[in-house]
Formats: C-alpha cells, structure tokens, sequence
C-alpha cells in the first residue's frame, strides 16, 4: 500500500476515534452539548508601574500575572493561557460578579503610571499610539470570541476603585469606544441633561451611589458623603471624565451617568 494512503487511513481513524481521557478509562467526546458558553465574563485593562523588562519578569515569575502583556512598542505577549486564571484583578468587583481573576481576561500595558512632578501634582504618562494599536487588535478578537457586552471591558480602577487608579486618566476610553472596544456615553444626551441639570439643585449623593451601581461600580448605598464614594466617583470620573477625577459629585458627572445605557 503506498505510504500516502497508510497516512490517509491513521488520520481517518484518529478523527473517528473521539475517545479521551486518563489511563484505564475511556471517555466518549463525540458528542458536544450546544448549550454553553465562555467562562471568561469580562477584560480587565492595566497598567505595569514597570519597564518592558521589569514587567515581563513580574508578571511571568511574580506573584502576580495577567494573560497579556502590551510593550510600549506594541509587542505583545501572552503568559497564560486564556482557559487558565491570572492573577491580576485581586479582590474585585463589576456588575455584582466579585473575586474576577477566574471569570476574566487580563492586559496590563507597560507604562509607569504617575511620578510626581515639581509642583507636587501627579504627572501621567499618555499611552504610546503602537502600543494602543495592538490593545485594538487584541481586545476586539477577545471580545468577540468570548462574547464579552461593550460595559464588561473595564479598567482595574473601575473593579477595585478603593485601591486601584490603573489604567489612569489619560487612557484613551473614548477612542477606544470609536473602534468598537468598550462602553460609551451619548454626547448629546449628555449636554442635554447638563442643560437641564445646571437650572437644578444637584442629586443628593444617595442618587450618585445610586447611578454607581446601576452602572457596575461597587458602591456604598448608604447616602453618605463618604471616602469610598469618593473613591468610586474618582473611578467613574477617570473612565468617563477624565479632565477632572477628584471624586466630587457634579452636575456634568451626573449628566454623564444619565447618558449612558
Ligand atoms: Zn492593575
């Protein structure tokens, strides 16, 4: 028998032969159940403090580790495998669903974050447009392949505001937004609102908790002005408006909050 059909025939019969499993039992994967899904509910956007060289070694020999990781240049790497969890979010929390390493994919991107400048106010680093390129790329077939909705791409601020500012106010969300990755606001409905907000007495911060947590946060619900609001509204601000992130409530924040789905 020629040898081409010798492979021909092995192939046929592997292909046939839909049996796995450990030695001594023999389990049947010929049939697949159509119901299911990914177990990945969301995509977490980071930043590293660290070098390229740095935070290759941390998060491939630390204690902490994320699926990718996105150099300045662009260069992207991938550390664990996606079916696996990293161990990037921490205690974390979005949309009820808490402790989100095991539900989610995360991307940390080199970039230092903040160094104090002269006059003592944080100066922060803008994110390099080949290293934004590569994000696209690899957040939209994540996306799509594991069926992720627009509001579940966050930011590690956003699920852990009472200890994280990563990935910082001058992570372009809104452009990102316009290639189909992330949530975004209404504009027009926005200033609309603003124009009818700024005639009325601002929302009681019950309200602002309120809308914090319609709209994923973790938010205390206690109509208390107090810092872990504070700390979640900064989060909001930084995501959504981040020409000012101080964590106070306002009639544009407000606005913002009420434009959006
Ligand atoms: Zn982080």
């Amino acid at each position: 028998m020629p040898r081409y059909v010798l492979i021909a025939l092995a192939a046929a019969l592997l292909a046939g032969c839909a049996h796995r499993g450990p030695p001594g039992l023999d389990v049947d994967t010929s049939v697949t159940a159509v119901s299911q899904g990914s177990r990945v509910r969301s995509i977490v956007l980071h930043y590293t403090t660290l070098d390229d060289v740095h935070s290759l070694e941390e998060l491939s020999r630390g204690k902490v580790s994320a699926h990718y990781l996105i150099q300045e240049n662009g260069k992207t790497w991938q550390l664990v495998d996606e079916n696996r969890a990293a161990w990037h979010a921490g205690a974390s929390a979005w949309q009820g669903i808490t402790a989100m390493n095991s539900t989610s994919i995360g991307i940390e991107l080199v970039n230092p974050g903040w160094t104090p400048g002269p006059d003592g106010v944080a100066v922060w680093r803008p994110y390099d447009p080949r290293q934004l390129r590569s994000l696209v790329l690899l957040a939209r077939d994540i996306a799509q392949r594991h069926g992720i909705a627009p509001e579940n791409i966050v930011g590690h601020s956003d699920i852990a505001p009472q200890r994280k500012v990563d990935p910082g106010p001058l992570f372009p969300w809104k452009w990102l937004a316009s290639q189909g990755i992330g949530r975004w606001y209404d504009e027009a409905a926005a200033a609309a609102h603003l124009a009818r907000l700024q005639q009325e007495p601002l929302p009681g911060i019950a309200w602002f908790q309120a809308q914090l947590q319609r709209l994923g946060y973790a938010a205390p619900q206690t109509g208390q002005a107090d810092r872990e609001t504070s700390n979640v509204l900064a989060a909001f601000q930084m995501h959504y408006r981040p020409s000012r992130h101080d964590g106070q409530p306002d009639a544009e924040t407000a606005a913002i909050m009420l434009a959006l789905p």
